[in-house]
């Protein structure tokens, strides 16, 4: 079964912005758009993202940017992110990742791409918080083995 997820999407094209929206609320998630990415800091600590959807090239402050500074945010760092880039040349996938992105899709995007990027990070990321909020007690070790 597939769980709701908020999701926040940075992307300054207004076209892009309802195509994801579109493909997220399809799958029923919550979307939350934002097309500044100078907001994108306070937006993301107002909406408590399950995910963060962020373009690579971004006035102000860019994709590669923007995903510093939420890994660097003591509430928002462990928030996964995917980056969705229209130029992905050599070197750039490292870099991308480097930054902080889990996963990245080249743009133009293909849908069904995307949506499975979208719901293997969210899978992970619930499986993570599974296992940090209900540690699996260590077997016990039978004294003196
Ligand atoms: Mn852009």
């Amino acid at each position: 079964m597939e769980s709701v997820a908020k999701i926040l999407v940075v992307e300054d094209n207004a076209l892009n912005i309802k195509l994801f929206c579109d493909l997220l609320t399809a799958h029923g998630h919550e979307c939350e758009p934002v097309s500044d990415s100078r907001d994108a800091i306070d937006a993301a600590r107002r909406f408590a993202p399950d995910l963060v959807i962020t373009d690579i090239q971004l006035p102000h402050v860019s994709g590669i940017e923007l995903m510093e500074l939420l890994r660097a945010d003591e509430a928002l760092g462990k928030v996964p992110i995917m980056a969705v880039t229209a130029y992905a040349a050599q070197g750039d996938d490292e870099r991308i990742r480097a930054a902080g992105a889990s996963a990245y899709v080249s743009k133009p995007i293909s849908v069904l791409r995307f949506a499975e990027a979208v719901e293997q990070l969210l899978d992970t990321a619930s499986r993570d918080d599974q296992l940090s909020g209900n540690p699996v007690p260590a077997p016990n070790e039978p004294s003196g083995a």
